[in-house]
């Protein structure tokens, strides 16, 4: 594991080299610049050089985790590998502000997240491989095993060493399952394929879950720490649900306040524009399950 920056109320972002026969494979390269550099150093610190790098595999296309991409794939020559709803964003970058978060907040959001450890002003690159559920990926004796997850964002993949029992979860599960930072989905997540994918996390049988942000769940019940995540998931869609239910009509800005007033979901004071993206998301959830409307001024109301 290799600790990247630390980016405010996200904690650090994580990146994992997993080497087996002389190769190396880097998951998720961090943000651009960082920890790039700590990965080659931590190569070299092993024996190992930048041509011995066979892959940069790509948990999502979110900045803080694919921003180093571009840096990495031009010092070791490896490919860029990701899930298939994530290519575009890990090509290029601004589709990521003008498809999976909202227009009117992007502006601000450009210029706050590019002064902070978060920056999205990194060049795009070209996915070399785009990954589906199912597909494996190997590096020496190791073999990863993709399952596509879409809950965080619609291309999310987690990657799962059988023979070692390693999970490696990118922004799906952390080691903390209450924090509030995690919830987070960008407009192309979805809550619900997120619950059904730590169903399936759930069932591993994993012994190691690495996380990319923050400190891995090492030596404790894996199966436990996931399915308290899933319990998370499940009471931040309740409380969305119960307080558009107690106003009747609300459009998003609402739900963020009564959210923010109620303390039913812990909020973080910075990004809260990630908030007003992940309920937008919930609610478009609830949509296509029946469960809301919407008119066109977007408010939204209980069926
Ligand atoms: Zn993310």
């Amino acid at each position: 594991m290799i600790r990247g920056k630390f980016a405010d109320e996200f904690g650090f972002i994580s990146s994992y080299v997993v080497v087996s026969d002389e190769s190396a494979l880097v998951i998720d390269p961090g943000t651009a610049g960082d920890p790039g550099d700590n990965i080659i150093q931590l190569l070299r610190d092993i024996g190992l050089g930048p041509g011995d790098v066979v892959g940069i595999l790509c948990t999502h296309g979110h900045p803080d985790h694919v921003g180093g991409a571009h840096r990495l794939k031009k010092t070791t020559g490896a490919p860029v590998l990701i899930g298939e709803k994530d290519g575009p964003i890990l090509e290029d970058p601004q589709l990521f502000l003008k498809e999976r978060m909202f227009l009117d907040v992007a502006e601000r959001m450009t210029m706050k997240v590019d002064r902070g450890p978060l920056r999205v002003n990194y060049k795009g690159v070209e996915p070399f491989r785009l990954l589906r559920d199912g597909n494996t990926v190997n590096v020496g004796d190791v073999t990863l095993h993709v399952i596509h997850t879409g809950g965080h964002s619609a291309g999310h993949c987690v990657f799962h060493d059988r023979a070692n029992k390693v999970l490696f979860t990118g922004d799906e599960a952390s080691n903390f399952p209450n924090d509030p930072r995690k919830f987070y989905l960008d407009l192309s997540g979805s809550m619900s394929a997120r619950s059904t994918a730590l169903s399936t996390m759930k069932s591993l049988g994993a012994d190691y879950l690495l996380p990319a942000h923050d400190i891995p769940h090492l030596f404790e019940d894996v199966r436990l720490l996931i399915e308290q995540v899933g319990d998370g998931v499940i009471h931040f869609q309740d409380s969305i649900l119960q307080h558009l239910e107690a106003r009747n009509e609300a459009d998003v800005e609402q739900l963020v306040f009564d959210i923010r007033q109620s303390r039913s979901i812990p909020v973080p004071q910075s990004y809260e524009f990630l908030l007003v993206t992940t309920i937008t998301a919930v609610l478009q959830g609830f949509q296509r399950a029946g469960l809301v409307r919407t008119d066109d001024k977007g408010v939204w109301s209980p069926k």
